[in-house]
Order: structure tokens, then C-alpha cells, then sequence
């Protein structure tokens, strides 16, 4: 757990109990998970306060949130230069039609988008649809 109370710390994260069974569930996942996905393979949670972390966690820059198309929300661990002051990473999402899966894809970073005069940016999302690696084999 050692590790995982310093990933908190450095967001300025006050390391509670539940906080760090979350992170310790986030950190073992291979794609962005649901709350619903969460809720299920944790022991000992409830939506609240589960719900509560995620906020915390997104707030100081240690998950972000994915909208993949499938109306649900998705949340991942975040690259280390996202901070409380916002998040930085702005990388391409993948969600795969056959496994259904989705994936950061932290090496493809979004390209620079020109916008027309007038208009402020506020957040840049892309999300790729098609085949995962393991999908295609
Ligand atoms: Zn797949
Ligand atoms: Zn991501």
C-alpha cells in the first residue's frame, strides 16, 4: 500500500482507508472502468462513497473521465503531469466494437485543434472506434 498512499499524497490526496482500496482497484485494471464496473469487483463498497472517491480523485488529477459513445461514463488513471490545477494529458481514446473495451492511449496525443475566432475551449476529447490489438489477432 506504500506506493499507493504516495500516488495520493502527491495529488494532495488525504489517503484515507477507502481511497486507497479504489486506487488499488484502479491501478489493476488494463482498460477504463464504469462505476458500475468498479462497484462490482470491489468487496466492501458502496456507491457513495465510492462515488465520492472518484470525484476526489478526478478533481486532483489522478482519473479522468472517458465518454466512449456507450451513454455510460468511464473513468482512468491519469499520466503524472494532471494535476488539481487541471488536467494536461490529452490523449486519443479507443473503444474496441468487438470486446467493447476501452482503452487510453497515452503515446497518441490529440492534435492541435484550430477553432474560429470567438470561440473558448474548454476540453478537447477524441475518441478512435474500431479493433483493439487483441482483438485483431
Ligand atoms: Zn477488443
Ligand atoms: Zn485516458
Amino acid at each position: 500500500m506504500k506506493g499507493l498512499e504516495r500516488r495520493l499524497l502527491e495529488k494532495q490526496i488525504n489517503p484515507t482507508a477507502m481511497r486507497l482500496v479504489v486506487l488499488d482497484h484502479l491501478v489493476k485494471q488494463t482498460n477504463a472502468v464504469s462505476l458500475t464496473d468498479m462497484e462490482l469487483g470491489m468487496e466492501k463498497t458502496d456507491r457513495v462513497t465510492l462515488y465520492r472517491s472518484i470525484r476526489t480523485f478526478e478533481e486532483h488529477g489522478l482519473v479522468h473521465r472517458i465518454e466512449d459513445g456507450t451513454g455510460v461514463t468511464k473513468f482512468a488513471l491519469c499520466q503524472p503531469d494532471c494535476t488539481i490545477d487541471g488536467h494536461h494529458d490529452l490523449h486519443v481514446h479507443f473503444y474496441c466494437i468487438n470486446c467493447q473495451e476501452t482503452h487510453c492511449l497515452p503515446k497518441t496525443q490529440i492534435p492541435e485543434v484550430k477553432l474560429p475566432g470567438g470561440y473558448e475551449r474548454q476540453e478537447t476529447s477524441l475518441l478512435v472506434k474500431g479493433l483493439c490489438s487483441a482483438c485483431k489477432k
